[in-house]
């Protein structure tokens, strides 16, 4: 508990000293101002009801999915990856940014129950261990914990592991990203306790793009007794731009 005074009180210190900026306008005084918040655009119905993009047809399952069917429940985006949304997730992910965890872990509970979703727990795509070195944190914990906080709902950050640090997947098609994933998570639970059986199950990371990482994440969570899953992203690239994750 001191702790969370202590950081509490360090983080009011540093505000004071360096004001946080908003990153997309740069007003001084928050992170994400209200106004730039206003701005994203949310994805807007018809969407599949599986990956959860539009163009969509009345709540069926697009033509892509039909073709090649997800394999987890379904995924759902707040909007596209455009700004000021891809602003703020590349502050929090390549440049630091924690302060941002906390607007955009709200906009992930606002969208969570926007589109109705039901889960017993949160769990945040995990980084493997030497990226998260490097980097010093998860931005999909950061993100998941502050949306777990909002729901009230458990998050469990060491049930899956990422086993293998796969290359970038920036070039590769959506079957080679599926193949390269296969296997990169595991399930490791503690103790029994950490049972999934007949568990609703919902995944968090910052962006989807072809959703090979969350079927990948779903895999190990299906395998342990998982009931459903579903993934949940603050943003998933449309059209030709299909190649940022
Ligand atoms: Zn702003
Ligand atoms: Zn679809």
């Amino acid at each position: 508990m001191w702790g969370n005074v202590i950081q509490r009180s360090c983080q009011r210190a540093l505000d004071l000293l360096f004001p946080p900026l908003c990153v997309w306008c740069k007003v001084s005084g928050t992170v994400l101002c209200a106004r730039c918040a206003a701005t994203i655009s949310w994805f807007r119905p018809p969407l599949c009801y599986s990956c959860g993009l539009p163009p969509g047809n009345g709540g069926i399952v697009c033509a892509r999915c039909q073709h090649q069917p997800l394999q987890l429940n379904g995924v759902r985006a707040v909007g596209g990856y455009q700004e000021p949304l891809r602003s703020c997730i590349r502050a929090l992910k390549y440049q630091g940014n924690r302060r941002l965890a906390e607007p955009l872990g709200y906009l992930l509970a606002r969208a969570y129950q926007h589109y109705g979703l039901r889960a017993d727990m949160i769990i945040p795509v995990p980084l493997h261990h030497e990226k998260q070195q490097q980097r010093g944190y998860n931005q999909s914990q950061l993100l998941a914990e502050s949306c777990a906080h909002l729901l009230q709902l458990p998050m469990y950050t060491t049930l899956l592991q990422r086993l293998h640090n796969a290359p970038a997947q920036v070039t590769l098609s959506a079957r080679q990203r599926r193949k390269n994933l296969q296997g990169a998570f595991s399930y490791t639970p503690k103790d029994t306790t950490q049972s999934l059986f007949k568990r609703r199950i919902l995944i968090i990371d910052d962006v989807c793009t072809t959703g090979a990482t969350l079927e990948a994440c779903a895999a190990p969570l299906f395998a342990a007794g998982a009931q459903t899953v579903w993934g949940l992203v603050l943003a998933r690239p449309l059209g030709s731009a299909h190649h940022n994750q």
